[in-house]
């Protein structure tokens, strides 16, 4: 039974991992099973509650009285005690110093969520909420959860595609019999004979720290009652079919959740307060002809050196697109002018917005005078593009970015690569201007792509909508767990 006091609702209690790509999307799962009837409630810690949450939570309450309230429950997490700076409480902290990312900080920090073991036992046995949906990053919790009878999801918050190749390449080892680490091979077992090359898969070495972690969360997840994939069933419908007959029990296409915020202050205040001014900046883009503007971003952990960030100036004034750049830093003018080519500013005045910091992504997409989105491959920020009916240039830089970056160039055909050849922990390959400027007006240039992506934001849309597939598979889920109290209530 839920806490509300209302038997009929469900209680679903979520608990993202700390890092902006996984709090993004749990905050519209919230919404989206608030919106559905349930009683939703986020897991964090003081400084994300603050930071991330409070605000958008309590709009969404305050816009939609008729819904049960999104809740927050607070847990501490003792940074200095486990070994952590005071005040590292989510990815962004490691990631906005560059020393703190070489010291290791990435690993101690995911391996210090061991911590909310005890905190979440407790918690769990007062709030029996119906169902838990634990971040991957929190193996421990599918049996923290069965103590107290409790289902517990998975989320990845990433795609079918990803957690298929992950599954093929970890089961048919087919890196060991390449010749060389940048030879290309296909993926055994994986539909569509997809070619990839060793030096762009995610780390294999079972018997590291990432490894044996690994391990425990495959485990987790096969002892789970299921998994929540932010995505929907016409994107990759082999790889979703797959993944539910070869790789997991279960699991329930729910997504693209982007598309759960429709209101212009949704839309612009994801994540953090954008570097920008909303406005200004729709009123740039209003001022700009239908799909005239690129839109470059990696993310909210990548880190260029001045070096790079000056190629892809270069690239992009050599394009003669328009453009915006978000650029991943606090920069003052004379910070600016170590990486952007002298004249740069003046040249470019009117034709491209650098944004220093966090932009409005989904309002920027979502304009129509954006015609193209030059992505990391954060899954995301991928389906985010895909969702707005873009063609893309892919340039993964780590994780899994490599295979999301397969999924929009082999499989979807609605991108091209830049040109990266392989893995980096925070920055890949230099990438030389010549290549940015013809991957750039590749991108901008070709209709066929722009067709089919358009009309994938199309089915994205179609999805969502009620009695489209996403809609269908959430009502389904409810369904499942309503069934699961019903027959705990006879226990
Ligand atoms: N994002 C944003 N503004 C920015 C950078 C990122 O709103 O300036 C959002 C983006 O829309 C996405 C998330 O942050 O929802 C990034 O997640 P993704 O999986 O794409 O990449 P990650 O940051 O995890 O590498």
């Amino acid at each position: 039974m839920g806490t509300s006091g209302d038997v009929s609702k469900l209680h679903i209690l979520f608990f993202p991992y700390m890092a902006h790509g996984h709090m993004i999307p749990t905050l519209d799962m919230a919404k989206l099973f608030a919106t559905k009837g349930a009683k939703s409630t986020i897991l964090t810690t003081p400084l994300n509650s603050t930071l991330f949450f409070e605000k958008p939570i309590k709009s969404f309450n305050q816009e939609n009285p008729g819904l049960e309230d999104i809740a927050i429950k607070i847990l501490n997490f003792p940074c200095t005690e486990l070994g952590l700076p005071e005040g590292c409480e989510n990815t962004d902290f490691i990631f906005s110093n560059p020393d703190l990312v070489k010291a290791g900080l990435t690993l101690k920090f995911l391996l210090a969520m061991n911590y909310f073991q005890e905190p979440l036992e407790q918690l769990l046995e007062t709030m029996k909420p119906d169902c838990l949906v634990g971040n991957m990053f929190f193996p421990w919790a599918t049996k923290v959860a069965d103590k107290f009878g409790v289902p517990r999801l998975v989320f990845h918050g990433t795609g079918y595609f990803s957690l298929c190749t992950s599954y093929c390449v970890r089961l048919h080892k087919p890196y060991e019999k390449v010749a060389s680490s940048s030879e290309p091979f296909v993926i055994p077992e994986l539909p569509g004979d997809i070619v990839i090359t060793d030096e762009q898969l995610i780390e294999k070495e079972e018997e590291s720290v990432m490894g044996r972690f690994m391990k425990e969360i495959r485990e987790s997840e096969r002892d789970s009652f299921g998994v929540l994939v932010n995505s929907f069933y016409e994107l990759e419908p082999a790889y979703s079919d797959f993944y539910k007959n070869v790789v997991a029990k279960r699991a329930w296409d729910i997504g693209p959740l982007s598309l759960r915020n429709r209101g212009f202050e949704e839309k612009a205040e994801r994540g953090k307060k954008a570097s920008i001014d909303e406005h200004e900046c729709v009123k740039w883009l209003d001022s700009k002809k239908c799909d005239s503007v690129i839109y470059l971003s990696f993310g909210s952990m990548a880190n260029f050196n001045n070096e790079q960030l000056l190629e892809i100036a270069a690239g992009l004034e050599m394009s003669e697109h328009d453009f915006i750049w978000v650029v991943n830093k606090n920069c003052s003018q004379v910070e600016m002018e170590e990486w952007l080519p002298e004249g740069f500013e003046e040249r470019t005045k009117g034709r491209g917005l650098i944004i220093c910091g966090w932009a409005p992504q989904v309002l920027i997409l979502d304009h129509q005078a954006v015609g193209g989105f030059l992505t990391h491959c954060g899954w995301n920020s991928l389906l985010e593009g895909v969702a707005s009916g873009l063609p893309m240039v892919t340039w993964p830089l780590g994780a899994e970015q490599f295979y999301n970056e397969k999924l929009v160039t082999q499989v979807l055909k609605t991108g091209v690569c830049v040109g990266v050849t392989k893995m980096s922990k925070v920055v890949g390959d230099f990438i030389s201007r010549e290549k940015v400027e013809r991957a750039v007006r590749e991108v901008m240039c070709g209709e066929e792509r722009r067709k089919h992506a358009k009309e994938l934001a199309e089915m994205a849309k179609d999805a969502v909508k009620e009695g489209g597939s996403s809609d269908i598979e959430v009502d389904r889920l409810m369904e499942e767990l309503m069934l699961v109290r019903l027959q705990k209530g006879k226990e």
